[in-house]
């Protein structure tokens, strides 16, 4: 199998013979160990300041973005939120099922969100702004410093969704101001889905501590009190957590965060430049380097990925809901090569020769 899919992606040699283990017991020193050493190195990859605090939480990207929901806000906030797709419409339904006041910015299919569309929002008392920085529904990637800025002047709370942008994109969480982010196991961490994580900065555990606590699962106070000592409240995902921890290590060894963003970039930009003459449209304002969001000319999108599953043993990224037939996406993380990209290129253009696209 090829796997050119936005999450679960291909693991790499030593990700996979963890996932071959035996999950260890979990109260221990050198469990504790591990996940201090996780925490370290996402706040090191994020730069976040020495104050913040990273948890991670035992459940999907989803449920991490429903904990930052339910653990920073209150319904005495009043919040923007970038609904730019799937992904920043479930901000939306998050907010909606915890009676949370907001104002969506829909955006158009493709669009980024710009300066002028958040001018009629300046000073309007709003406390927060929940954004996906990169959409991986439509994939388009926003400007992280523009929207960390308008935060700064509205004395509001930045909070970020990185799940599929963490270590694809520069991300400086002191740089841009952001209050929280959000990441996930399965996307360029490219470990098995299960594990989200969540970094906060000061005036966001602030928000933590003094607010009610509302949910046991994913009551962020108790998840940072165990944090200290490099526990959870609850039994985690212990054999996922491990595998992250060798992932950060590997990362760190081949020189951080940077470099690992330079190879997804350059995964990314060896895939665009291939394409040139296959019958797709790019179809994002401004792209991250995890993806390419494609609208084939001459054939249905969810066509192309069947034929691709079933024919070839390769996955592409289908769309869902009115995406469905015109638009597939091409992930450029986990553990892939440029040579898989051409093999890619290679099925797309027999396809082509068979009429098919
Ligand atoms: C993948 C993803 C999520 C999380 O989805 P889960 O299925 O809950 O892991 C959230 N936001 C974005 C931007 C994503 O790409």
């Amino acid at each position: 199998m090829l796997n050119f899919t936005v999450g679960p992606v291909m693991s790499n040699e030593e990700v996979l013979a963890i996932g071959g283990e035996q999950v260890p017991y979990f109260r221990t020193q050198e469990f504790s160990n591990i996940m201090l050493e996780n925490e370290a190195l996402m706040k090191e990859f994020l730069n976040a300041s020495q104050e913040a605090k990273a948890v991670f939480i035992t459940g999907s990207g989803t449920a991490s973005m429903e904990a930052v929901v339910m653990n920073v806000f209150t319904s005495d906030d009043k919040l923007l939120v970038i609904d730019g797709g799937s992904f920043g419409h479930r901000f939306t339904q998050i907010c909606d099922i915890h009676k949370i006041l907001y104002t969506a910015i829909k955006l158009q299919q493709g669009h980024t969100v710009t300066a002028e569309m958040l001018q009629e929002y300046e000073g309007k008392g709003y406390t927060g702004l929940l954004v996906n920085i990169h959409e991986t529904s439509t994939g388009v990637h926003y400007d992280s410093q523009m929207l960390g800025d308008f935060c700064k002047r509205n004395n509001m709370l930045f909070v970020i969704d990185a799940i599929s942008s963490f270590l694809a994109d520069m991300l400086d969480m002191q740089a841009v101001n952001a209050d929280v982010i959000i990441t996930g196991s399965q996307k360029v961490l490219a470990c098995a889905p299960g594990i989200s994580i969540i970094v906060l900065g000061e005036k966001a555990l602030k928000r933590v501590h003094e607010n009610e606590t509302i949910t046991m699962y994913l009551d962020l106070k108790d998840a940072l009190k165990n944090a200290e000592r490099g526990q959870t409240p609850f039994t985690p995902a212990v054999g996922i957590l491990r595998q992250i921890n060798a992932r950060l290590r590997q990362i760190k060894r081949d020189g951080g965060a940077a470099s690992e963003i330079a190879k997804i970039k350059a995964q990314a930009e060896d895939f665009r430049s291939k394409i040139k003459d296959l019958p797709f449209e790019i179809v994002s304002e401004s792209m991250s380097n995890a993806l390419t969001p494609l609208h084939p000319t001459t054939a249905s999108a969810y066509d192309i990925f069947l034929e691709l599953k079933d024919n070839y043993g390769i996955w592409i990224c289908p769309n869902g809901g009115d995406m469905k037939e015109t638009i597939f996406r091409v992930g450029h993380f986990g553990a892939q090569t440029t040579e898989d990209n051409d093999t890619l290129i290679t099925a797309f253009k027999d396809l082509q020769a068979k009429g098919i696209i």
